[in-house]
């Protein structure tokens, strides 16, 4: 069996959890229109908004693979690919702790050979 502390990863997972929380938290993404702003002001904006939405989008993407990986942990079926069940290299778990993937599928979903679930 593998090395792999679990009690150290979710310890891991907990933490960047807790740190996305606070950046999700953290983007403001209202929008003062009481004033009337001059266009390039509200271009960059608009700009600023669109990054900060595609910055969210991110964090909410890794914070489910967070609480994924928290509830595989609970299921004691932490460890394993999602894809091809092998052990997860532990190194790699504990570089990426809500890794999903081994390095040959993660490789493959990257390519876009592999189909989500
Ligand atoms: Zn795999």
């Amino acid at each position: 069996m593998s090395k792999l502390n679990l009690k150290d990863i979710k310890q891991k997972l907990n933490t960047e959890r807790e740190l996305l929380i606070q950046k999700l938290n953290g983007n403001d993404l209202s929008i003062d229109d009481s004033e009337t702003p001059d266009p390039v002001d509200l271009a960059v904006r608009n700009y600023s908004k669109n990054v900060m939405l595609a910055v969210s989008e991110n964090e909410s993407k890794q914070l489910t693979l967070i609480d994924d990986a928290l509830r595989r942990i609970e299921d004691d079926e932490y460890g394993p690919c999602q894809n091809c069940e092998k052990d997860i290299n532990p190194k790699r778990l504990n570089a990426i702790p809500w890794a999903r993937y081994c390095l040959d599928c993660q490789e493959l979903l990257e390519q876009g050979l592999l189909d989500e679930e």
